[in-house]
C-alpha cells in the first residue's frame, strides 16, 4: 500500500510542485489549502497552521479517508518583511507563528500516529535565509533557523522510534512569494548564484520526494540546500 504524505500549503508553488511530485512516485498525498478547492487531481482538506485545532482536525480527516500519515512536508510559510528598526511586533510574531509555531503544531499532531507505527517522515521547507540571514528579514530568517533547532531537537528525540526530521533549504525559488521583487534585485541575486539560474519550484520538490524515500532511510536531522550554490558554507 503506499504510504500517506501530507504537504502543508500544497495548493500552489513550492508545496504543489511537492505534492505533485510525491503523487508521481506513488504517495497517496493531501494537501492542505486554505480557501477553494483543492488542485486538480490532489487529496485535500482545509487547514491554517497558525490554527491548532484546525490541524488537529485535518490530521483526523487525512487518518480516517486514507489511513496514518507517514510523511509530513511543513512547507506552508509567508514573509512579512521590513527593516528591523521600523518592524511592528506583529510582523514578528505573524511569521514565527506561520512558519515556525505552524511547523511545531502539525509535528506534535504527526508524531502520535508515527510513533505508533514506528515510522515517520518529517521534512522542513526552511530557507537559505535561515542559515545566512538577510537585510530585512529578521522575522523570516529567525523562523526558518528555528526550523534547524525543531528538526534536529525531534530528530534525537524520535530517531529511536524510526522517525526521521530534515530540513531542505532552498534559494531562490520562482513562486508567487518571489514574484514581488524588482527586476534589479533580482538581477543581483541572479549574479550571486554559482548555477547561474533561480530555482523551478521542481528542483526542490524533487530533493523533499527524495527524502521522503526509503533511499533516504538513514538520513536525519540534515539542513540540505538546493539552491543553486548561494548559501555554500553556512
Ligand atoms: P507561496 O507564497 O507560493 O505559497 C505559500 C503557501 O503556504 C501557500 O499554499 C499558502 O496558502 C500557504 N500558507 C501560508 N500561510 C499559511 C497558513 N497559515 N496556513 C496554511 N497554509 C499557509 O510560497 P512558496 O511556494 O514560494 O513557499 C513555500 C515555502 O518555501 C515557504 O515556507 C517559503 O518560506 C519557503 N521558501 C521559499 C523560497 C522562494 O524563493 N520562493 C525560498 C526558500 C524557502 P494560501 O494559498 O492559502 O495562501
Amino acid at each position: 500500500m503506499s504510504r500517506v504524505a501530507l504537504v502543508t500549503g500544497g495548493n500552489r508553488g513550492i508545496g504543489l510542485a511537492t505534492a505533485r511530485e510525491l503523487a508521481d512516485r506513488g504517495f497517496t498525498v493531501v494537501v492542505t489549502h486554505r480557501s477553494g478547492e483543492p488542485p486538480e487531481g490532489l487529496h485535500g482538506v482545509q487547514a491554517d497552521v497558525t490554527d491548532s485545532a484546525a490541524v488537529d482536525a485535518a490530521f483526523s480527516q487525512v487518518e480516517s479517508e486514507h489511513g496514518p500519515v507517514e510523511v509530513v512536508v511543513a512547507n506552508a510559510g509567508i514573509t512579512r518583511d521590513g527593516l528591523l528598526m521600523r518592524m511592528p511586533e506583529d510582523a514578528f510574531t505573524e511569521v514565527l507563528d506561520a512558519n515556525l509555531t505552524g511547523a511545531w503544531r502539525v509535528t506534535q499532531r504527526a508524531i502520535r500516529g508515527m510513533v505508533k507505527a514506528r515510522f515517520g517522515r518529517l521534512i522542513y521547507i526552511s530557507s537559505v535565509v535561515g542559515l545566512t540571514g538577510a537585510p530585512g528579514q529578521a522575522n523570516y530568517a529567525a523562523s526558518k533557523a528555528g526550523l534547524v533547532g525543531l528538526a534536529r531537537s525531534t530528530a534525537r528525540e524520535l530517531g529511536g522510534r524510526g522517525i526521521t526530521a530534515n530540513v531542505v533549504a532552498p534559494g531562490y525559488v520562482d513562486t508567487d512569494m518571489t514574484a514581488e521583487l524588482t527586476d534589479k534585485r533580482r538581477e543581483e541575486i541572479l549574479n550571486s548564484i554559482p548555477l547561474g539560474r533561480t530555482a523551478a519550484p521542481e528542483d526542490i520538490a524533487k530533493a523533499v520526494a527524495w527524502l521522503a524515500s526509503d533511499d533516504a532511510g538513514y538520513v536525519t536531522g540534515a539542513v540540505l540546500p538546493v539552491d543553486g550554490g548561494i548559501g555554500m558554507g553556512h
